[in-house]
């Protein structure tokens, strides 16, 4: 039984909002799941019911859902300065302090920060930044993106047409700027019959390869990738793969684009997805464990060369023409700021890495339930991915049914997940004690044992 705020307030949400990521049909008729609070890596709804947030909200609150050391930073900063922008050289001390903090903290090579409120503005603002620098080097044919089937870069025009979902596309004209989808690493759905893992990525490394030399190098401008896949289900791919992608990079001139929005900060247990798989990108994108997502804020990171080329050509142009009203907002650079802190002084990317065998050696146990095709991840990110026949790796028809079921039977248990179709994916906060692991896998047993 509902109790009659959760009544008016679920009467309320069908009436009046449009839902990302919903079938809006469908939520009429089921209505939301209203959360109320939040508590270490716990949420309440509005009946009461705890449940242990698997996925971080959504891949992102690092330090847990009630850290006040955040709201106590918000509280700060909006009464000093609430706001203030970025545009025409203007600066504020939270702002810098953050550029500085994660050039400090990420890769030698990036030197230079560019705020924006989400990732996928982010990657809209790579794309603008890449033809930008192109246009400054006078090679106005260099604009196309490499990315890959189910990556995932966001959902604006630019960023949703380098996304490779489906999902993304159908219905809304995708994509709409230069950009070709390569092979997704993924050795056990996508490796032909009998190929090894090492023959998989030699076979992807020579598309892609193929594909540049057939589109033409001097019109191929960068390679964007997630070091490991989030939405597209949790994809840790082959090893040489990403040494294989940079040398390709290299010769071509193409530039790299690390997409980090899931992957920094420890989430892989390596501070950042490319320190784990050992490639140096000229451009990082961070977003979500940046803030933990207690305000909007993602950052564009960038050598000092892709720096000097745009810097110059504002020299010409007269300006960068390009930014946002909320472009290192006070309040979420502030926050951001502790938040980096409280992930260094509790060493929470370390705890990922401590946490990483419970977590996935518990998970891969569930590959004796039958309808378990494959269990992946690493560090403090992993997939379930359910299918109808192991041995043929035959997918469920419809897809995602069963996901849903899945999820709809760990929420019961106490556990809220993401199910991609049938794939149930988890990334909890970084804050999970040995404990928390240890209940995450009992509730999310259960459920698949209801599912099976
Ligand atoms: N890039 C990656 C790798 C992501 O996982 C996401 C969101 O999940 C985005 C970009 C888009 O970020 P946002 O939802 O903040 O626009």
């Amino acid at each position: 039984m509902m109790n009659s705020l959760s009544n008016s307030l679920a009467a309320a949400d069908i009436a009046h909002s449009l839902h990302p990521y919903t079938n809006a049909r469908a939520h009429e008729r089921n209505g939301p799941l209203i959360i109320t609070r939040g508590q270490g890596v716990h949420v309440y709804d509005s009946e009461g019911r705890e449940y242990i947030e698997g996925l971080a909200g959504l891949w992102s609150v690092a330090v847990g859902f009630s850290e006040p050391r955040l709201a106590e930073a918000a509280a700060r900063q909006m009464a000093e300065l609430p706001y203030y922008h970025t545009f025409a050289g203007k600066a504020h001390e939270p702002q810098i302090r953050l550029a500085e903090k994660l050039v400090e903290m990420t890769p030698e090579a990036l030197t230079r920060v560019f705020f924006t409120n989400s990732g996928s503005e982010a990657n809209d603002t790579v794309v603008k930044l890449v033809w930008f620098m192109n246009n400054a080097l006078g090679r106005p044919q260099k604009k196309k993106f490499l990315s890959r089937i189910k990556g995932y870069h966001g959902i604006t025009i630019a960023s949703g047409s380098l996304t490779g979902l489906p999902v993304n596309h159908k219905g809304f004209d995708l994509p709409a700027i230069p950009v070709v989808h390569l092979g997704c690493p993924h050795h056990w759905r996508f490796g032909a019959e009998g190929e090894s893992e090492a023959e998989f990525c030699a076979r992807l490394l020579r598309e892609a390869e193929e594909t540049i030399l057939a589109e033409g190098p001097e019109t191929v401008a960068a390679f964007i990738g997630e070091p490991v896949m989030g939405a597209g289900g949790v994809i840790v791919p082959p090893d040489g793969y990403w040494s294989g992608i940079e040398a390709l990079c290299r010769k071509y001139d193409i530039l790299l684009v690390s997409d980090e929005v899931i992957n920094g900060f420890g989430r892989t247990g390596a501070r950042w997805g490319c320190e784990k798989f050992g490639f140096t990108p000229d451009i990082l994108v961070t977003s979500k464990q940046l803030t933990s997502s207690y305000m909007p804020l993602a950052a564009v990171l960038m050598t000092d060369k892709v720096y000097q080329t745009i810097a110059d050509h504002t020299e010409t142009l007269g300006t960068l023409g390009h930014g946002f009203t909320g472009s290192g907002h006070p309040v979420a650079t502030a926050v951001g700021l502790e938040n980096l802190t409280v992930i260094e002084e509790r060493d929470l990317m370390g705890n990922a890495a401590r946490l990483e065998r419970p977590f996935q050696d518990g998970l891969r146990a569930f590959r004796d339930n039958p309808l378990v095709g494959e269990v992946r991840g690493t560090g403090l990110i992993a997939a379930i991915e359910m299918v109808a026949d192991r041995a043929t790796k035959r997918s469920f028809e419809p897809l995602g049914k069963v996901g849903a079921r899945a999820a709809a039977f760990a929420a019961e248990e106490g556990l809220l997940c993401r199910a991609l179709g049938d794939t149930l994916a988890l990334c909890p906060p970084l804050i999970v004690t040995e404990a928390d692991v240890g209940r995450i896998l009992e509730r999310m047993g259960r459920a698949l044992d209801r599912t099976a």
